[in-house]
């Protein structure tokens, strides 16, 4: 966390972002290091924050929301992640990805099923979007819903899906017909007939997916999210989930660069700090400069996105951004403390293995630049082969 942006925030924004990292520092700060390494989706956090009002911030109050801002959301994962990176996750799971698509475009009756326990901390929500075939190209995905009666059969499969061995519900996208227009979304629970979940596979960063397989499953038309025509209203709410990983990209370099910074001026060798060598200070001079930049820019696009969804080009040089900061922080930190940075003692390599998934996630920082590039020069650049001529 930094004061030097804070001129850019209300004395609201300011006492509440203080107010959330009091919360943390007195419940999450003893075993942050121990839940680093838990696999498992840290439920006993979800509902100390529930209770705290942290999940569904930005929802209006007939939801069960606080009707916040984006930047607040933001400014509670900055206060959890500066003392336990590991329970931003439930921070980021309760504001952000599928479950501000889902309070974006459920139905009453959809939020009245689901939102409740969701928002209370006992239950998760996971988005199926990638598969096998559609990683960067997501809209070449072949999930299909077919017409069955008032609903629809779903089969395919689904990969890596944040979360998905402990969710609940999935927001799973499909294809109703041909091409983008094609493409919608609906709601899948767990234990549904026809859906099977395979064994769990670990990430770098120690969180697991598992594989999601669809076979004739019956959706009814109370489980539609979003019918044809709806893969752009989806993307536009995934820019909010966009800046949640930018943020918490940024938050990750940001812990480490703490750590890092303490050891420097305690670890010596060669009889001085190592802090006392140039080599070091320049380090923490390019991890400041490279992380406020990436921090300026997050705070001014989500402070745009009051009563909208954030633009997609602005996002995009976000994520870049504070992806690239973020992840250079936390491997400069490794460095400095050396082999102790390195082990598992401390949670910088966890920032580090955290923050490298990051740049893949959520739109990869090459598809983040190709969309730059758009803005740049103002067209669209078509990523496919081009048609060979008969
Ligand atoms: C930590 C983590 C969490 C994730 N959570 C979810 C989730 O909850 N739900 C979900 O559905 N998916 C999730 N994903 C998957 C994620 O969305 C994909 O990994 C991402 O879209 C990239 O797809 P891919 O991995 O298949 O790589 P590919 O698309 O195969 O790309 C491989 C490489 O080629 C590059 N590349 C591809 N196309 C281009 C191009 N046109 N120009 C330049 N470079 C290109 C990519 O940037 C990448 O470096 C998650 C991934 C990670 C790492």
């Amino acid at each position: 966390m930094t004061a030097l942006f804070d001129d850019l925030l209300t004395s609201e924004q300011i006492q509440f972002r203080d107010s959330v990292r009091g919360f943390a520092e007195r419940h999450l700060a003893a075993g942050a290091l121990v839940r680093a390494h838990e696999p498992s989706f840290p439920f006993e956090v979800a509902k100390l924050m529930a209770k705290q009002g942290l999940l569904g911030i930005t929802f209006p109050e007939a939801d069960g929301g606080a009707e916040g801002s984006l930047m607040d959301a933001i400014l509670a994962i900055e206060a959890v992640s500066s003392v336990c990176p590991r329970s931003a996750d439930v921070v980021q799971t309760g504001n952000f990805g599928p479950i501000r698509t889902f309070a974006e475009y459920a139905t009453p009756d959809q939020k009245a099923r689901y939102l409740g326990p969701m928002l209370a901390g006992e239950a998760l929500i996971s988005v199926g979007m990638s598969e096998p075939e559609a990683g960067s190209a997501v809209t070449d995905l072949a999930t299909s819903a077919t017409p069955d009666g008032d609903g629809f059969r779903v089969n395919g499969t689904k990969v890596f899906s944040s979360h998905s061995p402990d969710a609940k519900l999935f927001l799973v996208y499909v294809r109703y017909g041909p091409g983008v227009d094609g493409i919608g979304s609906v709601l899948i629970e767990r234990g549904t007939a026809g859906f099977s979940v395979g064994k769990p596979v670990r990430y770098v960063g120690g969180d697991e997916w598992c594989q999601l397989y669809f076979d004739n499953v019956l959706v009814p038309a109370g489980n539609v999210l979003l019918r044809e025509g709806g893969f752009k209203k989806q993307i536009a709410a995934f820019n909010v989930e966009r800046l949640g990983n930018s943020a918490r990209s940024l938050a990750f370099g940001r812990h480490a660069f703490t750590i890092a910074r303490k050891h420097a001026e305690i670890r010596t060798q060669f009889g001085r700090t190592l802090s006392d060598f140039q080599g070091i200070q320049w380090k923490f001079a390019e991890m400041a400069a490279r992380m406020e930049a990436a921090q300026l820019m997050l705070y001014r696009v989500a402070g745009r996105a009051v009563d909208r969804l954030p633009d997609a080009y602005e996002t995009a040089l976000v994520k870049y951004l504070c992806n690239e900061a973020g992840f250079f922080a936390a491997n400069e930190s490794m460095q400095v403390l050396g082999a102790l940075g390195y082990s598992e003692e401390s949670l910088v390599e966890y920032c580090w293995r955290r923050a490298r998934g990051w740049q893949i996630a959520g739109g990869s920082l090459e598809m983040m630049k190709n969309r730059i590039a758009e803005g740049v020069f103002e067209r669209r650049f078509s990523q496919r082969a081009p048609k060979r001529s008969a």
